[in-house]
């Protein structure tokens, strides 16, 4: 049994000629103890969804399952998930000790049990020496972890997450992610973490939802994503610099798209010829932008690489392998 299914999720918001809709029949299958990302662009509909799951947004049709129930009519608190948003809001006259362990009390949960979720969870966290202290006293990666803590002491069945890194800094962003990781393998809780960034959805997903315009565009693995992505759209979203998505590709066919990732273009004597535009230097790497014809074309090159020089002319071969075809009007791999 999956531990989340959707099944054909629609979301309209508005009535009559004001309505708009803005989730088109989702379906997913999603397995108990996996980590997936919902990631797409801003305004794609991925907090939309993840509300409609945590019951914080009517359905408009089609089913959510949690577990072995159709929650589609439960209340927030009795579909056993616990939520951690970007602005996590934790009560400020409350140490961090009564942040995580206010939900429970108001449970009415024994004291004696709350003591130990929440020394437990401190201690996954590494809290456990910040207890006493009220958030104003915390770095925000600290409250950002105190938030998680909040989480985590309900012990639910599905963690669902807004862009809960979406606050820090790129140094946090990416520390935070590891704890999330380490979290996640810890306690293997069946969790779906919402982002727009591709960097984080690739470091983090055991599989990801790729989203554009309120409809799911790929459902697959990390490596299924960037190796074989569905359309042109996951083509350019995913990896970083996108794509090149040629109409008039040396050798390709009328009606095709092809594709080629800046790192699958090898500089050297042969290949398809490329004046240079403009040079971009990285550190480890160069991007070289040029145009193919009439067509931008992006290539990443190794620094030790001699780096040519506005409007140069350099040869690019396509590594073995590498070239991507699409349907130029369903934009659908083929
Ligand atoms: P994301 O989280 O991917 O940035 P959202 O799920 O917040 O996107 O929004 C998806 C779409 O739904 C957007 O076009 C947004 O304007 C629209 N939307 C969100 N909430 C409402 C609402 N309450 N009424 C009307 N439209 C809404
Ligand atoms: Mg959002």
């Amino acid at each position: 049994m999956a531990a989340i299914s959707l099944k054909n999720v629609v979301k309209k918001y508005g009535k009559g000629k004001q309505e708009v809709q803005v989730i088109h029949g989702v379906n997913a299958e999603i397995d108990k103890g996996e980590f997936i990302v919902i990631v797409g662009p801003s305004g794609c509909g991925k907090s939309t969804l993840l509300r409609m799951i945590a019951g914080l947004e009517e359905v408009t049709g089609g089913e959510i399952w949690i577990g072995n129930r159709v929650v589609n009519e439960l209340e927030p608190a009795e579909r056993d998930i616990a939520m951690v948003f970007q602005n996590y809001a934790l009560y400020p006259h409350m140490s961090v000790y009564d942040n995580m362990a206010y939900g429970l009390k108001i449970k009415k949960m024994p004291a004696a049990e709350i003591r130990q979720r929440v020394d437990k969870a401190a201690g996954i966290l590494e809290l456990a020496h910040l207890l006493e202290r009220k958030p104003r006293q915390l770095s925000g990666g600290q409250r950002q972890r105190v938030a998680m803590g909040r989480a985590i002491v309900r012990q639910p069945q599905v963690f669902l997450f807004d862009e809960p890194l979406s606050n820090l800094d790129a140094k946090l962003r990416a520390q935070t992610r590891i704890e999330i990781q380490k979290l996640h393998r810890e306690l293997g809780i069946t969790s779906l973490f919402v982002t727009h960034d591709q960097v984080e959805a690739m470091t983090l997903a055991q599989r990801m939802i790729v989203m554009n315009a309120g409809a799911m565009e790929q459902f697959g693995t990390p490596e299924e994503v960037y190796h074989r992505p569905a359309t042109t759209f996951v083509a350019s979203f995913i990896g970083s610099p996108p794509m090149n998505l040629l109409k008039n590709a040396p050798g390709g066919r009328s009606g095709v798209i092809t594709g080629i990732r800046p790192e699958h273009l090898a500089v050297g004597n042969e290949g398809w010829d490329v004046r240079v535009e403009t040079v971009e230097l990285l550190g480890a790497e160069r991007l070289v932008y040029g145009k193919l014809g009439e067509e931008a074309v992006i290539v990443r090159t190794d620094e030790a690489q001699p780096a040519p020089k506005p409007d140069d002319w350099i040869r690019v071969r396509p590594l073995e392998g590498r070239l991507h075809e699409f349907d130029a009007t369903t934009n659908k791999r083929i």
